[in-house]
């Protein structure tokens, strides 16, 4: 390559870089609770690669409900990182708090997230990482060692001054004992790291929380290790934040239990996505690699919504992706077509039982279901043998449909789409249980 050529080709990389950072990534900031000037702030998400923080977060936001007090979370700081399954696809956010040129691409992120942090209902924030290792006040060996971050407390310094939560010191301690309750093994055993930043610590002088602390905020980081599987940080992190949340006063009710058992369901089960207002919904804790023909609006904006806020959906050349915070999920290809307006509930016949069933359900089935309706609508059961003469009014059992069209990987789910000639009206799926 010459040297135009060169010049050009970064050119083009530059461009490609540019048109991918695109606002869909922007970061949501949840309020939970009733709001007060008692406010407990929870970021996860600055750094793309620790999904322990940002897992964390989102369950927060989905599986809790507040009963008294005020909540504020951010699960997905860094979207753009996250969905790249990078650290810092333009650097490392959390070095960009003391100093940041206008021009950086992430210039808005960290302004849009100073300015919450900065508002006068919140009194204490949290920033959620998965650090390297186990920290440990001495060496013991390379992974455990006062060099590594992994499951600790961080404060950055032991005391905010005329502050209703500046014991910070006590308040990490409080935290870690809690942790420390409730281990999975003596391994993961929790401490208090005090960086001493304003001794002098150049690179946590960058960082979210000492930003908050000089904005009068009592701040900590909250480390779970890289060495453990993301359910078990995701673990460790729940138990700090409930401890901090019963530090601030915050009551809440939780969807779940919280064993690493119960947090590996809520992380990965009843995940799903809806389309169009739920003309489509998608699970997705089984979904296959790979979905074609899915009618999606001809000359539309594609308008999705997750069950989750690490969930999205993004055009990738003429494919669309589902990714869940690192994990891609799903590749779409779509049927582009025009959408019918109508919204109906269309009749099945489920094991011998007639129901109404609304577009987006999903229907359990034990042995064989019929799709009335077939005045109203052309209706296609998707891999159904096309040699049978209709789809519609004929009993259909799971064995008559071809496997590699269900819509998951175990061969249970399939779909059932409406039709009012070639306009797509909605899609319900059959599940065989
Ligand atoms: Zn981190």
């Amino acid at each position: 390559m010459n040297r135009g050529m060169w010049k050009l080709f970064n050119l083009c990389v530059f461009l490609i870089l540019n048109l991918n950072a695109d606002s869909s990534f922007e970061f949501e900031l949840i309020k939970k609770g009733q709001e007060n000037n008692n406010t407990l702030l929870v970021v996860g998400g600055i750094q793309g690669d620790e999904p322990g923080g940002f897992m964390a977060a989102s369950i927060l936001s989905t599986h809790y409900e507040i009963k008294k007090g005020s909540l504020w979370v951010v699960p997905n700081l860094n979207f753009y990182s996250i969905i790249q399954r990078g650290r810092g696809v333009y650097g490392d956010m959390n070095r960009k708090f003391k100093y940041l040129p206008q021009d950086d691409p992430e210039y808005t992120i960290v302004e849009r997230i100073k300015h919450h942090i900065n508002e006068p209902q919140v009194k204490i924030v949290v920033n959620l990482h998965d650090g390297s290792g186990y920290y440990r006040t001495k060496y013991i060996d390379a992974l455990h060692s006062p060099d590594r971050w992994g499951q600790c407390s961080i404060i950055d310094q032991a005391y905010l001054e005329n502050h209703q939560y500046g014991d910070l010191e006590s308040i990490s301690a409080q935290v870690v004992e809690h942790v420390n309750q409730n281990l999975i093994r003596v391994e993961d055993r929790y401490g208090v790291r005090n960086t001493q930043t304003r001794e002098g610590n150049a690179e946590m002088e960058k960082t979210l929380t000492y930003y908050a602390i000089n904005q009068g905020k009592a701040a900590f980081g909250n480390e779970a290790s890289k060495s453990l599987p993301t359910h078990e940080r995701v673990y460790y992190h729940l138990l700090a934040l409930e401890k901090y949340m019963q530090i601030a006063g915050i009551e809440f009710e939780r969807k779940f239990s919280l064993t690493p058992r119960g947090v590996y369901g809520a992380i990965n089960n009843d995940i799903y996505i809806s389309l169009y207002d739920d003309r489509i919904r998608l699970p997705l804790s089984q979904v296959r690699d790979v979905l074609s023909f899915v009618p999606l609006k001809k000359d539309a904006e594609l308008q999705f919504k997750g069950s989750n806020p690490l969930l999205t959906m993004y055009k990738d050349d003429n494919c669309y992706l589902i990714q869940y915070g690192n994990r891609r999920l799903a590749r779409i290809k779509p049927e582009h077509m025009e959408y019918d307006d109508i919204s109906a509930k269309v009749l099945f016949e489920i094991d011998g039982k007639e129901r109404f069933v609304e577009f987006g359900e999903i229907v359990d089935v034990k042995k064989s279901f019929i799709a009335k309706d077939e005045e109203n609508f052309r209706i296609n059961v998707i891999g159904y043998s096309t040699s049978a003469p209709k789809e519609s009014g004929v009993e259909i059992q799971r064995q008559q449909i071809l496997k590699r069209y269900s819509v998951d990987k175990e061969g249970k789910v399939y779909r059932v789409e409406y039709y009012n000639q070639n306009r797509f009206c909605g899609m319900v799926l059959v599940k065989f249980i």
